[in-house]
């Protein structure tokens, strides 16, 4: 499981790691069976994985205006809001993705980050997600229907515990 770097508080559910990470699922536009519009998850509940590219905010605009295309879905690309091309991620590498129903019950919203996506937090503006034990920042939940559907831990705010 993953705990606080900083208190040890428990943060996710008893979790195995995957041997890499999956391939990111494309958004097919039909409602989940929770009755949200998104992907499935990128990791299957009960598991995580190592992001070995670089995750979430901030980011920056991409050299290339053609690169963003089926073959980068999910949080490392998107529309620049203020230009033409794409923006890429130049957030950490090594950040621990994880089924958002692992952490939900053991993670608290981060009141300075509080997004308004089209079906859930984007998770564009940066780790929308807090210890509850101590307000550390440990996570971004990434839940609209634009992105991949994804808990993603940053590799410095959190430690891999074994379950006692
Ligand atoms: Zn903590």
């Amino acid at each position: 499981m993953l705990t606080c770097a900083a208190c040890g508080t428990r943060l996710t559910e008893a979790l195995r790691l995957l041997p890499e990470l999956p391939p990111r699922p494309e958004y097919d536009g039909r409602k989940g069976p929770d009755g949200f519009r998104r992907p499935p998850s990128t990791v299957p509940r009960g598991a995580f994985a190592v992001d070995p590219e670089p995750s979430g905010a901030p980011y920056v605009p991409h050299p290339d205006p053609e690169w963003c295309d089926s073959a980068n879905p999910g949080n490392s690309c998107m529309g620049d809001p203020d230009g033409q091309g794409f923006l890429t991620s130049a957030g950490p590498r090594g950040t621990l993705v994880t089924h958002p129903e692992d952490s939900r019950d053991h993670l608290a919203d981060n009141p300075a980050r509080q997004e308004i996506g089209c079906c859930g937090p984007p998770g564009r503006e940066g780790p929308n997600s807090l210890c509850p034990g101590c307000g550390s920042v440990v996570a971004t939940l990434y839940a609209d229907c634009t992105g991949a559907y994804e808990t993603d831990f940053l590799p410095d705010a959190v430690r891999v515990e074994a379950v006692a």
